[in-house]
């Protein structure tokens, strides 16, 4: 019988209630299983001896041997330290203790060759470490020591209660002893043996006790794998389950809209990345399960008119649609650009947003209930109780990331069955990072723009530098291009943002002065009809610059303005500095971004705008973003800490992830219910996992 992993770790010897209650408050230890997972920070090799004189102001960890010539107490504040002075042949440091000072001062011996180890300090013109491991030479050249010693995370609490490394190391090695390494195993013997791992087991001797740098690099990606596995394993699962039980509308027919737009509309022929992302969409629409799916294209990669061709997909199986926006403009000109088709083929559609009428929103409500009405846009309005449609069988949402998960499920509940949701974002959340948190939907990826776009030329300028901005604005302008300068818009100093928009405003207008030029305005404390009406007359061509907060930032589509002026683009979000840069670059000619800053940019901010003129590749901006500012931030705070990883980096390990996906994948294709006997150890640690929620809570 092998030591149930469950057990508290009060029981462990040498941990004892104090400690015990440490463990727990400080690293959310509380059994065997939870040491066992408290994998190192990181390793220092134990081989390494440094001599004084070689020592580095970085604050590392090192090993030093030497001899103390001597003691001496310091008076400070509150009682006194006491002081070695520490030699070896290149130089001197001190060794300082705080606490224990007399039977550390009866302990240790002068003259004689130690060797110590810990963190260096350098203070008033010489190095020191406090309260270092230390023990004579002759012992420690008997002792085993590793070339890759484990460093565990710590807390300040726990290295002050004397709950150092070497604490942790030795009680590891105790749970080692106690459990005889001996651990279950949690993987397939064929996934191991095509993948080459070790053993549960050795995976997790290795980690903790490296016996060389091959067999912990070995460990870790076995872990990793394990720990991805298992997070893709259950949603998967999360995923089969709901699929089983939501049976969805089944679109059959490739009808007469469809086709008729195909073959006598279509304005220009599609990306091949289009015509594979709709045949996508067509399998799921065509089965009897309910679609859930996540459209990813970058900005203007042509996600509208694959939403257009999916509603026809629905229009031909006698299905309404809907197909909701972030925004008013946005829902306008989706609108607008519809309509447009609609016309062509006789189909009834219908705006609705905060400001429709309420004499319009009646005959709209009528329309949707009795079946008149096909295909209704809109804003949030669409979420209103009032709003309920006859048989709404696809909702397609755009721009996503402005939507919460309960909205999106608020509007799955106003059918009688859920309709099938297609949800379209610019925001190109790197594949695995989609994979793993959003495991309920499947994605398409537009990865082509359409031909014939000249890409970008961004550049980066000091704000001292405007007025030759200016004068290319000019230019500009001169060729008959249209140009937007956009100011930050954030939330909490809502009132300085209006002001520097304003001031900018005003010495735009002195510098392009009426009649010659014409400037639109529009920012968030804008009646919404003011708003349209400026952003129409910009559209329309009427107006030469656009100045704005960052309502424009998603959707808008003018395909003459081919400048954007980033105004303190060092505010910015990496996304929203490239969402912002989609909105030029939609016609024929060349197209400008230009980032103002001040001179003042931390290291983040200037990551970001080099990353910005230097690619204009959607994804590999989302990663930057997503190294810089981490998985929980990038999908907002509603679902900040989705991922509690304990071994592996979403960012880093992304092949792994995607290995771990591909094995969880088919694994469950060839046993759903892992009932295989070679399955036996996957399913039974998959059971604990949900019994032990504590412990693998992975997904909030
Ligand atoms: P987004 O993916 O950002 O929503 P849109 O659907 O607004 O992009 O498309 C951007 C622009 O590209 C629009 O003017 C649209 O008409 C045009 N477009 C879309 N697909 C194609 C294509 N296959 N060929 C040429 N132009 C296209
Ligand atoms: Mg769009």
């Amino acid at each position: 019988m092998s030591v149930n992993l469950q057990t508290p770790i009060d029981y462990l010897k040498g941990v004892g209630p104090n400690r015990a209650d440490l463990l727990r408050s400080e690293l959310g230890i509380h059994t065997y299983q939870d040491l066992i997972n408290l994998f190192p920070n990181r390793y220092i090799d134990r081989t390494k001896y440094y001599k004084i004189n070689e020592l580095q102001r970085n604050n590392a960890e090192v090993q030093v041997i030497g001899v103390i010539t001597g003691f001496k107490e310091v008076a400070q504040k509150r009682g006194k330290r006491l002081v070695a002075d520490f030699k070896d042949d290149t130089g001197m440091m001190e060794l300082v203790w705080f606490r224990g000072q007399k039977w550390i001062r009866e302990s240790l011996k002068t003259g004689q060759p130690y060797v110590i180890f810990g963190k260096t300090n350098w203070f008033s013109g010489k190095y020191n470490m406090a309260h270092p491991e230390i023990e004579l030479k002759s012992k420690h050249e008997t002792n085993l020591r590793s070339a890759m010693q484990a460093i565990y995370p710590s807390t300040e609490k726990l290295s002050n209660k004397g709950i150092t490394n070497r604490v942790v190391t030795k009680i590891m090695q105790q749970l080692f002893l106690e459990t005889k390494g001996r651990f279950s195993e949690t993987l397939s013997e064929t996934v191991k043996g095509e993948l080459k791992l070790l053993s549960k087991s050795d995976a997790l001797f290795n980690v903790h006790f490296p016996k060389s740098p091959e067999l912990l690099a070995r460990a870790q990606f076995r872990l990793k794998f394990e720990e991805l596995f298992y997070i893709q394993l259950q949603l998967i699962l999360k995923n089969l389950i709901h699929k089983s039980k939501i049976k969805g509308f089944t679109f059959d027919k490739v009808g007469d809209y469809f086709n008729t737009f195909f073959n006598d509309h279509l304005p220009f022929e599609l990306t091949n990345a289009q015509k594979r992302v709709l045949k996508e969409i067509r399998a799921d629409l065509g089965s009897n399960a309910q679609m859930n799916r996540l459209l990813q294209g970058d900005v203007g990669s042509g996600k509208t008119i694959v939403a257009f061709m999916s509603i026809l997909m629905g229009l031909d199986n006698d299905f309404q649609c809907c197909l909701m926006a972030p925004t008013e403009i946005l829902s306008v000109q989706h609108y607008n650009g519809l309509l447009e088709w609609c016309n062509k083929l006789n189909i009834s559609i219908s705006l609705l947003t905060g400001s429709t009428k309420t004499s319009d929103r009646k005959i709209i409500h009528e329309n949707l209930e009795n079946g008149n009405l096909q295909i209704l846009v809109g804003t949030h309005a669409l979420l209103e109780d009032k709003v309920k449609f006859k048989n709404l069988g696809l909702a397609i949402i755009d721009e996503q990331h402005r939507f919460g998960v309960a909205q999106r499920s608020k509007l799955w509940h106003k059918n009688t069955s859920p309709p099938h949701v297609l949800v379209m974002t610019a925001t190109p959340i790197p594949r695995t990072l989609a994979m793993s948190v959003y495991g309920d939907l499947d994605i398409s990826i537009i990865d082509e723009l359409p031909a014939g776009r000249k890409p970008i030329k961004t550049v980066h300028r000091y704000d001292n530098n405007r007025l030759k901005v200016f004068r290319f604005m000019k230019d500009e302008i001169a060729k008959g291009r249209q140009i937007y300068v956009v100011y930050p818009l954030i939330q909490e100093s809502e009132k300085m943002d209006y002001k520097d928009l304003m001031d900018g405003y005003e010495s735009i207008s002195r510098e392009f002065p009426m009649p010659e030029y014409q400037i639109s305005i529009v920012h968030g404390k804008m009646k919404p009809a003011d708003k349209d009406y400026e952003m129409q007359r910009f559209a329309n061509g009427e107006t030469n610059i656009m100045v704005a907060t960052t309502v424009i930032e998603v959707g808008v589509n003018v395909p003459n303005a081919s400048v954007m002026i980033i105004e303190s683009a060092e505010r910015f979000g990496l996304s929203q500095l490239h969402q912002l840069r989609g909105r030029v670059g939609r016609g024929a000619e060349q197209s400008y971004c230009i980032l103002m800053t001040s001179h003042k940019l931390s290291q983040d901010s200037k990551t970001r705008l080099e990353t910005m003129v230097r690619s204009s590749d959607g994804f590999e901006i989302a990663e930057v973003d997503l190294k810089l500012r981490g998985p929980g931030d990038i999908m907002g705070t509603q679902q900040s800490g989705v991922l509690n990883l304990r071994i592996a980096d979403i960012v880093k390990d992304k092949d792994i992830l995607q290995q771990a996906r591909y094995y969880a994948k088919s694994i469950l294709k060839l046993d759903p219910s892992l009932s295989f006997p070679e399955h036996q150890p996957i399913l039974n640690t998959y059971r604990q996992m949900s019994k032990y929620r504590n412990i693998w809570n992975y997904i909030s």
